[in-house]
């Protein structure tokens, strides 16, 4: 038999109102400050993640799904959304167009270890905004993802960290000060880290291995030694954010796994989900635009996990989809005679109607249509039909009454105005 790719999921019939619930919410938020749809392919050219997720990055290392396709050309499973945004943005032009703000939402491919709240097909909903380049739009769009995070009824579970990553400005020479640093502890730091000391120090901070040891503990902060420029954009950001009244936490040992974060990093981490805790990541990106060859113009994004969301969502947030009416109908010639275009009827009056279709006696039929939640059963016998009517069952009750066929829509319309 066979199976599914390690680290792959299907995501089952019983399981996609919860997908369409937190899709449709983050649609609707996302709107509501000024964003739109953007729906990028799901692979691209391998460079173009190669240059603006960073070679040093875990992703580019280790975790992307490279092949060569029939004409020679090396492409990829996209591992993440915003380079494909960025390429969008430079290939049509939208400097010309700012702000420019979208949003993506679809699957991401990373080979990594499955566990836990990580798999190797996952789900992203994103957000890239281009232009403003101030510590406003940072704000705002953590306003937006907390905003968010109530809506389906996580915002208690979750807790916002920011930090600041400086600029090229500052984080030259805070770099040569951390490099000294983990010279000075290497012997304690772990294999990975004494590698990744040498090509991307930051990421040293990031090390999940660290154990008991402490000693990142006691690294220097790129906090206390932000430029000038730096310094304000994270006190006007800390400003806003007090404002806004939204709890945040300093977090000066976040530095985002990507290469091309600027000033701005944040993390949406919640408690309950072991180590895969990072629900939401994102910052500030204003040289990515110009170093993947557009026209320069600052950048902000972020993007959530579906698969951890929905690891805390509350379920009882989540609205159910069931039929409203059962339709059953004694007899193979009553269907052809009178259910079918009932079943239509019904339909065109906007009802969702589920008609069996499988034959058995009507006690069977009975059975199926409690099984499907239906608020309604619609029983079509041979009396009934000879006598223009139907019967309407209310499943949550029992009660059962006959109605005329010409009024059954109208009947119906009114019952589930009173469920409800
Ligand atoms: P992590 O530290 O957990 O590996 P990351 O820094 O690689 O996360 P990003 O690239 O910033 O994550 O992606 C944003 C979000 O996407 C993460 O916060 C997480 O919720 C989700 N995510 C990332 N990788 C996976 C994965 N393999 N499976 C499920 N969700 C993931
Ligand atoms: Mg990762």
């Amino acid at each position: 038999m066979i199976q599914t790719v390690r680290g792959v999921r299907d995501i089952l019939p019983e399981e996609t109102g919860r997908w369409w619930f937190l899709e449709e919410t983050a649609r609707r938020i996302f709107i509501q400050y000024g964003y739109r749809e953007l729906r990028t392919p799901i692979f691209e050219r391998t460079e173009l993640f190669s240059r603006a997720v960073g070679e040093t990055s875990d992703i580019v290392e280790k975790e992307m799904y490279v092949f060569q396709d029939r004409g020679g050309d090396s492409l990829c499973l996209r591992p993440e959304g915003t380079a494909s945004v960025v390429r969008t943005f430079i290939e049509n032009s939208q400097h010309r167009c700012l702000p420019w703000r979208v949003f993506y939402m679809g699957p991401m491919f990373r080979y990594e270890r499955p566990q836990k709240g990580r798999f190797r097909q996952f789900h992203q909903i994103g957000c890239e905004l281009f232009g403003p380049d101030g510590p406003l739009a940072d704000a705002e769009m953590m306003s937006m993802v907390l905003r968010f995070f109530r809506e389906i009824g996580i915002g208690d579970a979750v807790t916002l960290e920011i930090n600041s990553l400086g600029c090229p400005v500052c984080r030259g020479p805070y770099r040569e000060r951390l490099t000294a640093y983990l010279e000075s502890v290497r012997e304690v730091l772990c294999a990975n880290c004494q590698r990744r000391m040498v090509r991307n120090p930051l990421r040293v901070l990031d090390c999940k291995e660290e154990g008991g040891s402490g000693v990142l503990q006691g690294a220097p902060a790129m906090r206390d030694h932000l430029c000038h420029g730096c310094e304000a954009h994270f006190q006007g950001l800390l400003g806003h954010l007090e404002r806004l009244g939204l709890p945040y936490r300093i977090n000066p040992f976040m530095v985002r796994g990507l290469d091309y974060y600027h000033r701005t990093a944040f993390e949406a981490v919640a408690s309950g989900l072991g180590a895969q805790n990072a629900v939401a990541a994102g910052g500030r990106y204003d040289g990515l635009v110009a170093e993947m060859g557009g026209v320069s113009t600052p950048a902000v994004g972020f993007a959530m996990g579906m698969e951890r969301l929905l690891l805390l969502l509350d379920e009882n947030k989540v609205p159910v989809t069931r039929p409203d009416v059962y339709l059953v109908v004694a007899g193979e010639d009553l269907v052809t005679a009178s259910g079918l275009m009932l079943a239509e009827r019904l339909r065109e009056a906007g009802l969702a109607v589920e008609m069996h279709l499988s034959g058995g006696g009507m006690k069977v039929q009975m059975k199926h249509a409690g099984r499907s939640e239906a608020r309604i059963a619609v029983i079509l016998g041979e009396q009934e039909v000879s006598a223009g009517m139907a019967a309407i069952k209310q499943m949550r009750t029992g009660e059962q009454e006959k109605i005329a066929m010409d009024q059954v829509v109208e009947r119906i319309r009114l019952l589930l105005c009173q469920h409800h």
